[in-house]
């Protein structure tokens, strides 16, 4: 099957507008979050790998990965603490 591209749109939370003010819909170039007109063209960009815009890698993979297992498990004690709400509940 064919992979469906992406709309350029879907790139980031804020969406690059046509002139109408419609979010811009051309599909994102291949390899890139966006279409050729909002800085996927060929050649655009920086290096792979380059580090200009790294500030404290808060967005970086093992980060993120820290900050989801974090969140699980905080989330699995809240569980727990929701459980035991509904055991006092019935009392
Ligand atoms: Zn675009």
């Amino acid at each position: 099957m064919r992979r469906r591209w992406r709309a350029c749109w879907r790139a980031y939370a804020a969406a690059p507008r046509t002139r109408s003010g419609a979010p811009c819909r051309a599909p994102a170039v291949a390899g890139k979050a966006r279409c050729r007109k909002h800085g996927g063209a060929a050649g655009s960009g920086g290096q792979s790998g380059n580090k200009n815009a790294w500030k404290d890698g808060f967005y970086s993979g093992p980060e993120k990965a820290e900050r989801r297992r974090i969140m699980d498990f905080v989330r699995a004690c809240n569980r727990v603490l929701e459980e035991i709400d509904q055991i006092d509940g019935d009392r």
